[in-house]
């Protein structure tokens, strides 16, 4: 229901509300945490059959953000970069701030919808929610490298990242993710143009790679598969330089944050 007067000025009237753990925004980790969406009863009917999809699109409006922004610096991810207008931004600032978030549909009951990578704090307004149609997917779009300062950081997204493309936490993702993170830190963005990456291991870690690195096939030829059991390993090569990652010891829940590179692969880098 929205209405637009002579104006210019539109109403929108929240079809529900958020419920979550996550009291300011700061707390809200970058995954997103399970959060309950309630629909208000008028709009129940709305979410017939919605069980029928994984995936969702839920639009807010962040109420507590400021609206007089046009140009950040986005300081939470890295306060060594430059401005960029919020348009080309997710920044939580904008002059109507409509929230985006991707989230997985958990469980329905009634009017109440439990979702798990919700980024929104307790009590945001829920303006609209749409599917997730996979004929939409751009797999690997031009973006800016809007690269966070923190290793921890840049694990997170690679996380949320890869659990989004592999869609099941085995140990084969949390490798990859680890591989990711040491061919950032000497190649920076990994879906970039010229860097291309070969797999020598298992197909999950494979799967893991190519959804961190967004590398085709082809158009442009970036990518190249080895199924083998004899080793994990993975190489990556830019500009003529090559980083060449092998597993030295498997990798389980319990070590995944705390075992240092060197402890994990053996990391061979050549220029
Ligand atoms: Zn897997």
């Amino acid at each position: 229901m929205s209405e637009c007067n002579e104006t210019g000025i539109i109403t929108l009237k929240p079809i529900g509300i958020i419920r979550s753990d996550f009291q300011a925004l700061d707390n809200v980790p970058i995954g997103g945490g399970t959060s309950q969406i309630e629909i208000f009863p008028e709009y129940k009917d709305g979410l017939l059959r919605i069980e029928k999809n994984s995936h969702l699109w839920i639009q807010m409006w962040f109420h507590k953000a400021p609206r007089d922004v046009l140009k950040v610096v986005p300081g939470k991810v890295n306060s060594n970069l430059p401005e960029y207008g919020v348009f080309g931004l997710r920044a939580f600032g904008r002059p109507n701030p409509i929230a985006l978030s991707l989230v997985r549909l958990e469980q329905v009951k009634d009017n109440l919808l439990w979702v798990s990578g919700l980024d929104a704090i307790n009590e945001t307004p829920v303006l609209d929610i749409k599917p997730y149609y996979e004929q939409e997917i751009v797999f690997s779009p031009d973006t800016p490298y809007i690269r966070p300062l923190k290793r921890e950081m840049r694990q997170q997204i690679f996380m949320k990242q890869a659990l989004l493309h592999h869609q099941e936490k085995c140990d084969q993702l949390l490798l990859g993710v680890r591989m990711a993170l040491i061919a950032d830190d000497y190649f920076g963005q990994l879906n970039s143009r010229e860097l291309k990456l070969t797999v020598n291991g298992s197909p999950c870690l494979a799967d893991v790679l190519q959804g961190l690195s967004n590398a085709r096939l082809a158009n442009p030829p970036r990518f190249r598969y080895n199924k083998t059991h004899e080793l994990q390993q993975s190489i990556w090569e830019k500009d003529g330089s090559s980083l060449i990652i092998t597993v030295k010891q498997p990798i389980t829940d319990d070590n995944f944050f705390n075992t240092d590179d060197q402890q994990l692969f053996i990391i061979d880098f050549k220029e």
